[in-house]
């Protein structure tokens, strides 16, 4: 007999089938044995009758995260043992046969509760165990029907989906490189890209117009609370778009999206509010205001744009400038004298995606004129060789570039707004800790001498 998902059994009512999955729960009434078995899918409750000695016999020797196969009818619960406020509670599997596919030791912590009360390292090291759990479950699979969300919309658009390299080289998105040494050009580094800025840059030289990819970035950061070494950006490019064009795509696209996978949740203010910078620094003290109405209510969604940034973020001790956001994005066109005259006046075209207090995206239009990118080079400081390091955009730019621009929403901290959580661990698989540890595998890890031999490296 195939094997029947538990979320199909009403369709199956008075008939014989075969469940396979996890014993959640055991309860042993006296004559009755009650088995709680639970699948991908759902949950049901089948119960061991007295008149079966040898099912009753199996049933009484297992035990929770068990893993079995069970065979039996699937009946309609009488009305007064229907249990509305849970899964299949209208439905029960009177138990014909059961085989146990595997036995499973007592779990390191329990999985019943939500289990943010549980330590967290224990939790990091047996997140398989951890994953289990429901909250874990639905943190995981309402990510992936994001994701698909995004991907199916984003096609409909006209975007393509496009991988760049992980093995790549530094990108000036102000953090410290991962680096990967090369064995066969023994002394060189890889870096693992911050974003892929750069090549996003580089496909609107090549012409593709329209172009997104779920980037995992990589930053070599201080460890701070909610950072993580890796996470994953809704990376996206556009050529021939205005400021306007790219708020109005994300603002529509994540609009839709919360409709669907979070209806209820409320937004706010449609359209989301467009805040200059020097107003929102002067009302809230920070660029990245929460909006929200009622900061007690879980279901508000505020969302913000920030534009009007400067264009740098501050004037350096030895007369050159950090940029605001990063060294491609470009001036606003009425301020671009003032780079020869007053570049801390300067503003650019950066746009900032704030929610509920947090930023959860920021991108810009670009710099397509070289001349323009050389000038944003010198007053940055950079010296021959800096600028040697990136003239590969400037040689691409000799070749035809349209004007371009792109926002990089971070998706790890959108899940956790949306799924109400502490922290964007609970909405990665497998999160590294607040040290960059990966307690599971545990990584960090030493490697071996022939390795490091092989590489070059003492
Ligand atoms: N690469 C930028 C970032 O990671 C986003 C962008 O400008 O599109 O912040």
């Amino acid at each position: 007999m195939e094997r029947i998902y538990i979320k199909d059994l009403s369709n199956f009512v008075g008939q014989e089938v075969i469940i396979k999955g996890w014993v959640d729960n055991r309860r042993d009434h006296g004559k009755l044995i009650f088995l709680d078995i639970r699948d991908i899918s759902g949950f049901v409750q089948a119960v061991a009758l007295p008149n079966n000695e040898e099912t009753r016999k199996k049933a009484d020797n297992l035990r929770p995260e068990w893993i079995v196969e069970i065979g039996g009818q699937v009946n309609e619960r009488p009305a007064k043992m229907i249990n509305p406020d849970q899964e299949n509670g209208h439905l029960e599997m009177s138990i014909e046969k059961i085989e146990v596919i595997n036995k499973a030791e007592t779990l390191p912590f329990d999985i019943e509760s939500a289990g943010h009360e549980i330590n967290e390292e224990i939790r990091l090291k047996y997140r398989y165990l951890d994953l289990r759990r429901k909250r874990l479950k639905k943190n995981i699979i309402n990510r992936h029907q994001v994701f698909k969300f995004i991907r199916d919309y984003l096609d409909q658009e006209g975007f393509v989906e496009i991988e760049t390299p992980i093995l790549s080289k530094s990108t000036p998105e102000g953090a410290r490189d991962y680096v990967v040494p090369s064995r066969i050009d023994k002394g060189s580094f890889y870096a693992l890209p911050q974003s892929p800025q750069q090549y996003k840059q580089l496909l609107m030289v090549a012409g593709f117009e329209k172009y997104f990819q779920f980037a995992r970035c990589l930053r070599d950061e201080d460890t701070r609370g909610d950072r993580q070494p890796e996470f994953t950006q809704l990376d996206m490019e556009m050529s021939f778009v205005t400021q306007e064009d790219i708020l109005s795509l994300i603002e529509g696209m994540f609009t839709e999206m919360i409709k669907k996978i979070y209806p209820h949740k409320k937004i706010s203010q449609k359209p989301w509010p467009r805040l200059d910078h020097t107003d929102v620094m002067e009302k809230y003290g920070t660029d990245k205001p929460d909006i929200r109405k009622d900061k007690n209510d879980p279901n508000e969604l505020a969302f913000c744009w920030i534009v009007n940034f400067p264009l740098f973020e501050a004037e350096l001790t030895d007369g050159h400038f950090a940029p605001e956001h990063h060294m491609f994005t470009a001036p606003k066109e009425e301020d671009v004298a003032k780079l020869d005259t007053d570049p801390a006046l300067c503003r650019s075209q950066q746009h900032d995606l704030v929610l509920n207090g947090y930023e959860v995206g920021g991108g810009s239009i670009r710099i397509h004129n070289p001349a323009i990118q050389r000038k944003i080079f010198d007053l940055i400081g950079f010296d021959e060789k800096d600028k040697q390091a990136f003239e590969h955009m400037l040689t691409a730019f000799r070749y035809g570039v349209p004007p371009h621009g792109g926002i990089a929403p971070g998706m790890d901290r959108l899940l956790m707004i949306l799924e109400n959580e502490p922290n964007i661990r609970e909405v990665m698989a497998f999160p590294k800790t607040g040290e960059g540890r990966d307690l599971m595998m545990n990584s960090p890890a030493e490697i071996s001498k022939e390795q490091l031999k092989e590489l070059g490296l003492k």
